[in-house]
């Protein structure tokens, strides 16, 4: 029974619930990654073990650092590691797997998108999954922190931010959100789920700002809500969506999911995503 340990449960929120269950019904072959997702939401509804373990962010942070760039995490360490492990075997390890995996290590990769750190640690004896199931439940399992983060440091983000990647924690942005009247250009982060404005005519992996190079690919005439950003320049694409409310946090990467044909539709005419993270955070996670 995949939902047998006891720190796995599925989340409160009504919400979330269906959001989830239609998430399944339009995508059943996304089912391994929306049932880490659903615990990773559900956890972090539960955040308090989270919420105890945001960073002050580093007093002395680069120029155009994220907010969690250099900061130390301090976490429950028996609680992270009852976390992760339970995220491996409902990844579908076999029961007892992932009993020697480090948890606060691949919590440490994780925030920091430090994907070769988790492959050598999906290598190491008695990790439970391999380095492709590892990256995703890394991802997964970063999750509740990276979102207990963005809502406890809300108020200490800069006023303004130019950079293409998260201010808080330095990812590429999943989406642009085009929401209310003003119809202003929003990223979002799929992992901690924070949104920045910048001006709709940039790039947000190249900074090229001519509209020659820029464009869209609308490859759904019967979904006029969505469509495929792009930039000649780098070949780059980030899909974009117009809301009437922004999305939640939690619904970002739901979002994100549910879409991948559009990331179908991108690859398959050339266009990419960049790999690895935007900036690399150096961030510390060690046991309270
Ligand atoms: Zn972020
Ligand atoms: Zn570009």
């Amino acid at each position: 029974m995949l939902w047998s340990s006891p720190r796995l449960r599925r989340p409160r929120n009504i919400e979330i619930q269906q959001r989830v269950a239609e998430a399944r019904r339009q995508t059943p072959e996304s089912e391994a990654w929306l049932r880490l997702l659903e615990a990773a939401l559900a956890e972090s509804e539960d955040g308090a073990v989270w919420d105890a373990a945001v960073a002050t962010p580093a007093a002395e942070r680069p120029v155009k650092a994220p907010l969690l760039a250099r900061a130390r995490f301090a976490v429950g360490g028996r609680d992270a590691q009852d976390w992760v492990r339970s995220l491996v075997n409902l990844a579908g390890a076999a029961n007892g797997a992932g009993r020697r995996l480090d948890g606060l290590a691949l919590l440490e990769a994780a925030v920091c998108q430090d994907d070769a750190r988790v492959d050598a640690l999906a290598g190491a004896e008695g990790a439970g999954a391999g380095a492709p199931v590892l990256r995703v439940v890394g991802q997964m399992a970063a999750l509740p922190l990276l979102q207990a983060c963005a809502r406890k440091l809300e108020q200490e983000l800069p006023a303004t931010w130019w950079e293409g990647y998260c201010p808080l924690c330095g990812a590429w942005p999943v989406l642009a959100e085009y929401s209310g009247l003003e119809r202003q250009r929003q990223l979002r982060c799929g992992r901690c789920g924070t949104g920045w404005a910048i001006p709709s005519l940039r790039c947000v992996f190249c900074d090229e700002t001519h509209h020659d190079h820029l464009g869209y690919l609308t490859p759904e005439a019967s979904d006029q809500m969505r469509k495929i950003e792009i930039c000649n320049t780098c070949h780059g694409y980030l899909k974009a969506l117009t809301t009437i409310r922004p999305l939640a946090p939690w619904a970002v990467l739901l979002d994100d999911l549910m879409t991948v044909h559009l990331d179908v539709a991108a690859l398959e005419r050339g266009y990419h995503r960049p790999e690895g993270p935007a900036y690399a955070l150096e961030a510390q996670v060690a046991a309270a």
